[in-house]
């Protein structure tokens, strides 16, 4: 038998809270110290086990010993590491975290006038769904997350609020396509909605999905208690067979379907997604269409003008266009939400910052600052 030093350790945030109690009583460590160290990390932000000071240094370097791979002398409950932090005026945060592999996944910290604090989380390191408007998918899928990188994300932009404060909403709109992913998903999500984690409500949470309907399905399966968006982004197959190529496969009614079925048993209305881009999907016969798409549903159309990428052509429509093909939704009966655009020259855009920091493909922006970007 191969020892065990030589398995790789298992990170302390991939085990949830059941297997690291059964994990302390195989170690001999009682109970009430999972109580502690979680308090540490959920309520008071604490990123190392050196910090936390109410328990024995003993123990303290038994668990680094135990669930870190790190090199001697760094000391972290994480595994990955913050390569660059960046800020833009309306309050918007953005990480790049460089996971133990080398890959690097972003995450944003959003926050509004009305005191939410949101977190956008990545399930996945690239993505495969290729839709023609967006960052993420450039480069294609590369792996998923881990239940503790997608819990770290949420703890290190937690982390990034002042300490009295805690995040308030969970989105899960960035790189990746969550229902790919799902099961390390929820994982992480039970400590973000736990009373002695997060302690983040249930219905404060949304899931964004490309639409595939065998993925809303399985959500409505596993009793998923969350909200469920849908990146609907076209009023008709034509379209969407365009931007989405995923959408060949499934069509939109099936979306529907699907996403009927998860507003039964869930009882979560569905939010639909719909990216405006100038005259692809935003003309009044449009409004009109996606408006007759989604009369009898009990949904809400969130409308995102399309946020340029500099690799696409896509454009922006004008206010007047955004404003009108609102004024249809609503003269059809579909309650709408507009959303503007947060982040502004700290390429918010999904997938951005990670492709202006990339490794080795070019050399040019190798680990340096985004021209746009005001590094905190
Ligand atoms: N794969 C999931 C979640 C990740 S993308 C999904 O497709 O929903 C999160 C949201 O950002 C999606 O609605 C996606 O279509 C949208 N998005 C991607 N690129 C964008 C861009 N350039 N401008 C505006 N929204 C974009």
């Amino acid at each position: 038998m191969i020892s065990v030093e030589l398995e790789k350790k298992k990170p302390f945030l991939d085990y949830t809270k059941t297997e690291l109690a059964v994990r302390f009583k195989e170690m001999g460590i009682p109970s009430y110290r999972l109580g502690q160290i979680r308090r540490w990390i959920f309520a008071r932000k604490t990123g190392s086990f050196s910090e936390m000071t109410d328990l024995s240094k003993d123990l303290r370097a038994c668990l680094r010993e135990s669930f870190s791979d790190l090199p001697e002398g760094k000391d972290s409950i994480f595994s990955g590491e913050i390569i660059t932090t960046s800020g833009s005026p309306d309050g918007t945060q953005k990480i790049l975290l460089e996971l133990a592999d080398g890959n690097r996944v972003e995450s944003v910290l959003l926050r509004d006038d009305r005191n939410h604090r949101t977190g956008c989380i990545s399930t996945q390191v690239g993505c495969a769904m290729g839709c023609a408007f967006c960052a993420s998918g450039m480069d294609g899928f590369i792996r998923n997350l881990t239940r503790g990188e997608i819990l770290e994300q949420i703890l290190r932009i937690n982390s990034l609020l002042p300490p009295e404060e805690r995040l308030t909403h969970l989105v899960i709109m960035g790189t990746g396509e969550p229902t790919l992913n799902l099961e390390p998903l929820l994982s992480a999500l039970e400590d973000a909605t736990a009373q002695d984690g997060l302690d983040i409500g249930n219905r404060k949470i949304t899931i964004s999905t490309v639409g595939l309907p065998e993925g809303i399905r399985k959500m409505a399966a596993a009793n998923v208690p969350y909200k469920l968006a849908v990146s609907l982004h076209a009023p008709n197959d034509e379209i969407r067979d365009r931007i989405i190529p995923q959408n060949r496969r499934t069509g939109i009614a099936k979306i529907l379907e699907a996403s009927d079925f998860y507003f039964h048993s869930s009882g979560r209305r569905t939010t639909f997604e719909y990216i405006l881009i100038d005259d692809l999907n935003s003309r009044p016969e449009h409004a009109r269409q996606l408006a007759s798409l989604l009369k009898n549903r009990t949904a809400i159309v969130n409308i995102i003008p399309y946020n340029p990428v500099p690799e696409f052509s896509f454009k922006t429509p004008s206010s007047a266009v955004v404003h009108r093909f609102v004024e249809i939704l609503e003269e059809g009966g579909i309650q709408v939400k507009v959303r503007f655009r947060k982040g502004d020259g700290i390429n918010a855009a999904c997938g951005q910052l990670r492709r202006s920091f990339r490794k080795n493909s070019d050399p040019d922006l190798s680990g340096k600052e985004d021209p746009d970007q005001k590094i905190l």
